[in-house]
């Protein structure tokens, strides 16, 4: 059993995703902020409802028409992304037919080491054969400084539409300015990668790409319906204004 929390526990899911992320810190996948980043991440979520509101759901789709459409479409991993949704987004690189990159801010080799063997595991486990990049980082995304730049040149760098969950703000506005089709997962949507991502999905990332997954086959609408602030504030708006519905279910 992954964790002994019971599964009827209301904060079951809560406590299950934080297990991961100590299993993950214990194997030297994170960076020591992960876990802040995380909290951030929860207090969003808690205010959302923990569920994917309707805005988010309708992005989720656009997103995944993009990928689908791309030439060279890739998924960005971090430490928190492949220890909270590591299956689900190798299980949809293969479903896209497309590699997955890590992609770290704190960059070492003790944590790309790490990351890259928990997901050979993985891949092995879930018998797939996705392609893992990200030990050879022979390119480098200009306007950013230091080891946060580096990339693989037949990965990230040729990339035309990147899903990027959980991104720094300054690396997905870099991104951005290369021209290529930004995706971003963010709880928060007032970060700066979630204002300035392309299409920004405000959801928790493995229920994100777990709709993903289930939505592969489905009718997909285009990006030329997506408005970008619309989504964000009708976020804002459900954050504001979801306890009158909370209160109104109470009754
Ligand atoms: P930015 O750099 O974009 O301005 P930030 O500095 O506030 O954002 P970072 O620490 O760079 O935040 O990135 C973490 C982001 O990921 C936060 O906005 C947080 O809300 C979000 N986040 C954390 N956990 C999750 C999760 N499980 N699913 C989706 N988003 C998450
Ligand atoms: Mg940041």
């Amino acid at each position: 059993m992954e964790h002994a929390a019971d599964p009827s526990h209301p904060r079951y899911r809560s406590l299950l995703m934080r297990h991961r992320l100590e299993v993950a810190a214990e194997k030297g996948m994170l960076a020591d902020s992960a876990l802040i980043a995380h909290g951030r991440g929860e207090a969003y979520d808690y205010l959302l409802g923990e569920k994917t509101i309707l805005s988010a759901d309708f992005a989720t789709k656009v997103a995944l028409r993009c990928l689908k459409d791309a030439t060279h479409p890739i998924l960005s991993l971090n430490g928190n992304v492949v220890a909270l949704a590591g299956d689900e987004m190798l299980r949809l690189a293969h479903l896209l037919d497309c590699p997955v990159e890590v992609n770290i801010f704190y960059r070492t080799p003790e944590r790309m080491t790490a990351l890259l063997s928990d997901l050979n595991e993985r891949n092995d486990r879930l018998g797939l054969n996705v392609e893992i990049l990200g030990a050879n980082p022979d390119g480098e995304i200009p306007g950013l400084k230091g080891p946060r730049a580096k990339c693989e040149t037949r990965g990230i760098l040729q990339s035309d539409v990147l899903l990027v969950p959980l991104e720094d703000g300054d690396r997905c506005q870099a991104l951005v300015a290369m021209g290529k089709t930004v995706i971003v997962i963010d709880l928060n949507p007032l970060s700066r990668s979630s204002q300035t991502g392309t299409i920004t999905i405000v959801d928790e990332v493995s229920r994100c790409i777990a709709n993903m997954i289930d939505s592969v086959n489905l009718d997909l609408p285009r990006q030329s319906d997506y408005i970008h602030e619309e989504i964000l504030q009708a976020a804002l708006d459900s954050i504001v204004g979801g306890m009158k519905d909370r209160f109104k279910t109470a009754e």
